[in-house]
């Protein structure tokens, strides 16, 4: 995990935005089809693909650590991979990240 992901299951990673934020950007990994086009329209540089594959063969976007929780990549995502939620209402596997 990197230092700003709070959480990592075999399905979702959850990164925290900022510093002192109470939001977090989610990564659905297995709804990803490494299409990257969430990658282009970052505007901050915030996510790089993976160098590893999801269970269906794709590479998968990662949160480096400037996402602002724009959004931009949630409405461009094609498959619903991506979301933004505070920080006490993220459920992922069953913990609260
Ligand atoms: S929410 Fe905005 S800043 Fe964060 S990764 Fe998506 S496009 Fe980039
Ligand atoms: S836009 Fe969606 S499907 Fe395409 S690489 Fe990004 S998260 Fe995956």
């Amino acid at each position: 995990m990197t230092e700003h992901e709070v959480s990592r299951n075999e399905r979702f990673d959850a990164y925290l935005v900022g510093k002192r934020s109470n939001r977090v950007f989610v990564v659905d990994r297995d709804r990803c089809k490494g299409c990257r086009i969430c990658v282009s329209v970052c505007p901050y540089q915030a996510l790089e693909m993976s160098r590893e594959k999801t269970q269906r063969g794709y590479f998968f976007p990662i949160e480096n650590g400037n996402c602002t929780a724009c959004k931009q990549c949630l409405y461009a995502c094609p498959d619903f991979v991506l979301s933004v939620h505070k920080l006490e209402e993220v459920t992922v596997g069953g913990e609260t990240a």
